[in-house]
């Protein structure tokens, strides 16, 4: 069998014979993957890449991932949409932070409580 990402780099592009590659190497999961970067599904942050899923949206880092799944030690497809996103230029860019965004988010609500209190 020929590694999906050696077939990737020889077709230039995410065709149909990548994704063949890439589910006859990882099953489902190659087609979960291949699906969500070519859905455009997969961003990256100044801190992480994210990607979209059925149901949420799951921060990669590396091998690292968000998800129940990963939790479990399941290797779980969103790494590897993150791969061949990389791989391919497939993704958009934010440039903001992906964590600290949901930070201030929150700090936003609740500005009053957290306010630093120098004027005692
Ligand atoms: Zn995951």
């Amino acid at each position: 069998m020929i590694h999906p990402f050696t077939v990737l780099k020889r077709e230039g592009e995410l065709n149909d014979a990548v994704r063949e590659a890439f589910i006859g190497a990882y099953g489902k999961r190659g087609a979960e993957a291949v699906d969500a970067v070519l859905e455009g599904r997969v961003k990256k942050y100044r801190d992480y890449f994210v990607v979209v899923g059925n149901t949420d949206e799951y921060f990669i880092e590396g091998d690292f991932c968000s998800c129940a799944a990963s939790r479990y030690g399941v290797d779980c497809w969103h790494t590897l949409a993150v791969k061949i996103a990389e791989a391919t230029g497939l993704f958009e860019t934010y440039d903001m932070w992906y964590y600290l965004q949901g930070v201030d988010e929150e700090e936003e609500d609740y500005s009053s409580s957290f306010a630093p209190q120098t004027e005692q």
